[in-house]
């Protein structure tokens, strides 16, 4: 609820709505209690009096009534009618969704019907109709507009039901025994209440307008009785010669209507958990850059990244995901990035494109170079050029990278033709040789198939052929296989190493699996809290861990024929990266900590098998 207060607060035209609104609100409230003239006394000799005239503060009307009396107590009727309007309208649409999206097929068939037939009628006519039928009034205003907006909430709630209604946890609370009625109040009911919340907040200020709207026209509220539409409907023959007289009701409205919709559109981002973690915007098309000086190039490579950091920006806290990252990559090389789930691998490796989202990504410091030529803040057509035509990446999970309703052939044309100016046939030609390139069985047919007719490790497969689809210089593979199982992975490894040698292609494997890594990398580097703490050829690094991070990571792994023994774990738990401990990150869960490691920055030591640590294994 805090949370919630303070992203509503943060967005400031909420916060005003929010303002104006509880004014209103609260005029509203101790209207009965504040000193004005009755709202319905005429005084036909004070007719149509300018505001500021004696005790009128706001004049009078057509019958010499207070038009201040009149607008609040006017504005109390149309705040209570336009709430109970859409407190109506809301449960019952809700009530009407619910049901129809829960119990599906013919209950789900009649109900929907009945409310496409609601709404096949514009929705004033419609109300208009209702109203001449129960005779005008303000109560059966009220009732009009609340049954011309239920469709509006059944639809919506209806749609959100169907979504829930087929979800495991639904499958669990019948096995545990809940009949439909405790099914619908404690699994569904809590899931649709924040949606009912939201269209609510955004159809308030459109229920007063359509009450005000029945009442201009006569068939709301019932002289003397004001409402502002009333107001405004007796107030429209004096428009030209008292023009306060419709001014004053109409500002009333115009504020209370745009109080509430801004009020509303801040609930619904409010409310919404997507936008909790980023500002409320979309992502910029690159990484936002805030860094303060370029790094020298530290050496040779086909890819180098200096000294790279990126951190999350979210309110206050900052999350430090990588803390000056420096790689090289070489052509044709395979360089593999260890390290468990949080320690900042696929950050680093979205950083390189610019792909981390921003808000709230931030790269902070360092370079990223491609062949020389620094990457980072360059130009956005830059980058795109660049994005899948020299280096490519491939996720982990194909079903959610690729479009489901698109066949892959399409998907792979497209990935071809926005790069190179190729015809149709000629992409589909390119496409399936890429297909039969990961050793896809029969591209012609597959190619025809959509992502969801694929086994796991076909998918897989498309994904590097996407990957692959521009010819690029360096793919990037983000943990490709741990979607997979064993064989597959086996097969998909051996592809990317073939494919490796016939194109020449250099690879960041980024995985947290040391036998993919001894499989298919030559150099490994291991990430631990956003920084390498050891980088070195695979087998030395293998077979001499350095730093007893990596040591302990390796003894964690199962041996096969090496005999019953006990599997290390690590103790403790990886730092939180918006709070990290001063000197190494490491220290607090290693053995050979000493007070040394407990402040300052610990320099990397070693040329080709490189160490950050200040007690490395076997080195005194
Ligand atoms: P992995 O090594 O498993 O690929 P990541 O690179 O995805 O780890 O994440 C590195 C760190 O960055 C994690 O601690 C994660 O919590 C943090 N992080 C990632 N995305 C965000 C975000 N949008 N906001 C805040 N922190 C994030
Ligand atoms: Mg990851």
């Amino acid at each position: 609820m805090r949370l919630f207060l303070r992203l509503l607060l943060r967005n400031r035209l909420a916060g005003f709505g929010a303002v104006v609104l509880a004014a209103i609100v609260v005029l509203a409230l101790v209207t009965p209690l504040l000193p004005l003239h009755p709202p319905n006394a005429t005084n036909t000799a004070d007719r149509f009096l300018r505001p500021l005239s004696g005790a009128h503060l706001l004049g009078t009307d057509h019958l010499g009534r207070d038009l201040l009396s009149r607008l609040l107590w006017g504005t109390r009727l149309s705040l209570a009618v336009g709430f109970a309007a859409a407190v109506t309208a809301g449960l019952a649409g809700a009530a009407i969704g619910v049901v129809a999206g829960f119990f599906g097929g013919r209950t789900d068939n009649l109900t929907m019907r009945g409310i496409d037939m609601l709404m096949a009628f514009p929705y004033i006519l419609l109300a208009l109709a209702i109203v001449a039928v129960l005779g005008p009034g303000l109560m059966n205003a009220l009732i009009a507009v609340a049954v011309v907006n239920i469709p509006f909430f059944a639809r919506n709630i209806r749609g959100v039901t169907v979504g829930i209604a087929h979800r495991e946890f639904i499958d669990a609370a019948r096995l545990s025994g809940l009949g439909n009625a405790g099914i619908l109040w404690s699994e569904v009911v809590p899931n649709v209440v924040p949606v009912v919340v939201i269209a609510m907040s955004t159809t308030i200020g459109w229920m007063i307008l359509e009450t005000a709207g029945l009442s201009f026209l006569g068939l709301g509220s019932q002289p003397p009785q004001a409402d502002l539409g009333s107001m405004l409907g007796e107030a429209r023959a004096a428009l030209i010669t008292a023009p306060h007289t419709s001014v004053v009701p109409g500002v009333m409205i115009l504020l209370i209507v745009m109080s509430v919709n801004l009020l509303g559109d801040g609930i619904r981002d409010a409310l919404d958990p997507r936008l909790r973690s980023g500002a409320l915007a979309r992502p910029m098309a690159a990484t936002r850059v805030a860094r303060r000086s370029v790094p020298p190039p530290s050496g040779e490579g086909l890819l180098r990244l200096d000294g790279l950091e990126t951190q999350f920006h979210v309110g206050s806290r900052i999350f430090r995901a990588v803390n000056g990252v420096s790689l090289a990559l070489n052509p044709g090389e395979c360089l593999g990035l260890i390290g468990e789930s949080g320690s900042g691998k696929s950050v680093t490796a979205m950083s390189v494109m610019g792909l981390v989202a921003s808000p709230p990504g931030v790269i902070t410091a360092g370079a990223v170079r491609l062949q020389g030529r620094d990457l980072i803040g360059a130009p956005y057509e830059v980058l795109r050029g660049l994005r899948g035509s020299k280096v490519a990446y491939v996720f982990q999970d194909p079903l959610s990278t690729l479009h489901p309703l698109y066949r892959i052939g399409d998907q792979l044309a497209e990935a071809i033709r926005a790069h190179a100016p190729v015809g149709r046939a000629e992409a589909r030609a390119r496409a399936l040789r890429l297909l039969h390139d990961v050793r896809i069985p029969n591209p012609g047919d597959r190619a025809d198939a959509f992502p969801h007719e694929l086994s796991g490790g076909m998918r897989q497969r498309v994904g590097i052929a996407m990957a692959l689809a521009n010819d690029p210089d360096i793919i990037i593979a983000d943990e490709p296989t741990t979607a997979l199982d064993v064989t597959v992975q086996a097969q998909v490894l051996a592809l990317l190493d073939d494919l490796r040698g016939s194109r020449g292609l250099a690879i960041l494997f980024i995985t947290h699996d040391f036998g993919v890594v001894s499989q298919l990398c030559d150099r490994v580097a291991v990430m631990y809290a956003g920084q390498v703490v050891e980088e070195g050829p695979t087998a030395e690094v293998l077979a001499a861990p350095a730093h007893p991070y990596t040591r302990r990571l390796i003894a964690c792994v199962p041996e096969l024929g090496a005999g019953r023994r006990a599997l290390a774990a690590i103790p403790g738990l990886p730092p939180a990266v918006d709070d990290l401990p001063p000197g190494c990150a490491f220290a607090p869960r290693c053995d050979r900590a000493t007070d040394a490691c407990q402040s300052g920055e610990v320099a990397v030591s070693g040329s080709l098998h490189k160490v950050r640590c200040h007690h490395p294994e076997g080195r005194p």
